[in-house]
């Protein structure tokens, strides 16, 4: 396979996806260029990763009473009634009872989204306002936005694709490629379009990499296309301004050469339609092969484990996943900065987890009974 991009990482990382985010296809704007939303400062997980007695004034997750609305999260003083859980439940934040299950969990199943590249320095899709340039950024991801000005949904995916060959795999990324290796029964679902598609990877959205014909009806795919620039005319969207100073390109005021639609590349196979990213974009299907591969996946045994990572899950197909992996019997384990908010925690049941944390600095401590520990070149080491 070839690598994608100029950093380091080896090719055999099975999980390595670089890059910024979006969700396509679900109600939910999906998230690309431009920096993140700030968020609160996050605590690091303790270095002895023996949390046996929670903190007192950890969030305790309540369960729903009454169909009359979510319960809040409990911040509380007082240790927690045990008596009235209907399951023995380990607090949620319990990095112990977490290696334990870890331990015991034969079947894997991962759920990332944006978060996981967060810690690379990924841009958003959103961005600052939702505007790339003077475009709504989720209106640039429609087939409507490229039948209508191809040259500037190509310019926005361009940017995307360069920003990502450009960044480097977090530890969170390297966690759960070591974790594919250990694991052959670790499936690895990413929301990202910066993937490759590894055999334990599946891209629910696509990716930036791949290249397809536009055309209604023709099937032409090209995989592992780094070429940056992908095409002469989107050479600005592929510059490396002086540290400091901002893209030229990202600069609504300055003025863009418009790229006609007779400049960009046009299907090898049908010699018709324009090649577009192999991205999913709003209001399109999402690959029924690789749905049906993760259906079976699903239905092939029980579930022991499923890591939701950097994303909240609250668009579909990925938050039908956690439920299904609910009915398999999956602890499930939330790793983002939000998950030990009040607003989530009341969604958490007996016996799961949520880690309020960033995920490249929490995964691969969490992850460490089974993948080692990190050492100064991110590469694992057990033992
Ligand atoms: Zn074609």
């Amino acid at each position: 396979m070839t690598p994608c991009s100029a950093s380091s990482f080896s090719p055999a990382d099975q999980t390595i996806t670089l890059a910024p985010l979006p969700s396509h296809f679900c109600p939910h704007p999906p998230s690309h260029v431009a920096l993140p939303a700030p968020r609160p400062p996050v605590l690091p997980l303790p270095s002895s990763l023996s949390l046996t007695t929670p903190p007192a004034n950890f969030y305790w997750p309540v369960r729903p009473l009454a169909a009359s609305g979510p319960p809040t999260g409990g911040h509380i003083a007082d240790p927690p009634d045990f008596s009235i859980l209907p399951l023995p439940m380990a607090p949620h934040n319990d990095v112990e009872s977490f290696h334990e299950v870890l331990r015991s969990s034969r079947r894997v199943l991962a759920l990332c989204g944006a978060g996981l590249s967060a810690s690379s320095g990924l841009p958003t899709f959103r961005g600052a306002g939702g505007y790339w340039r003077s475009h709504d950024a989720t209106k640039l991801g429609t087939m409507r936005a490229f039948k209508t000005d191809p040259g500037m949904v190509w310019l926005f995916y361009g940017y995307r694709r360069h920003t990502c060959l450009r960044a480097r795999p977090n530890p969170a990324h390297r966690a759960l490629a070591a974790l594919a290796r250990e694991n052959q029964d670790f499936l690895c679902l990413t929301q990202n379009v910066d993937s490759h598609p590894p055999e334990q990877l599946r891209t629910l959205h696509g990716s930036l990499f791949d290249i397809k014909c536009s055309a209604d009806g023709c099937d032409w795919v090209q995989h592992d296309n780094f070429d940056d620039p992908f095409c002469p005319p989107l050479a600005p969207a592929s510059e490396d301004p002086p540290p400091g100073r901002p893209l030229p390109l990202l600069d609504p005021y300055h003025r863009i050469k418009h790229i006609p639609e007779e400049e960009l590349p046009t299907c090898p196979k049908c010699k018709d339609g324009l090649q577009r990213p192999g991205v999913v974009w709003f209001g399109e299907e999402l690959d029924e092969d690789m749905m049906k591969g993760i259906n079976e996946w699903m239905n092939d045994g029980k579930v022991d484990l499923m890591l939701v990572v950097g994303t909240s899950a609250q668009v579909w197909p990925a938050a039908g996943y956690i439920s299904r992996a609910k009915l398999h019997g999956a602890r499930i384990a939330t790793i983002n900065p939000e998950a030990e908010d009040e607003t989530e925690l009341y969604k958490i049941q007996p016996g799961d987890f949520a880690f309020g944390r960033d995920a490249a600095e929490s995964l691969p401590l969490l992850l460490e009974p089974v993948i080692g520990t990190m050492q100064g070149n991110g590469e694992f080491k057990k033992g």
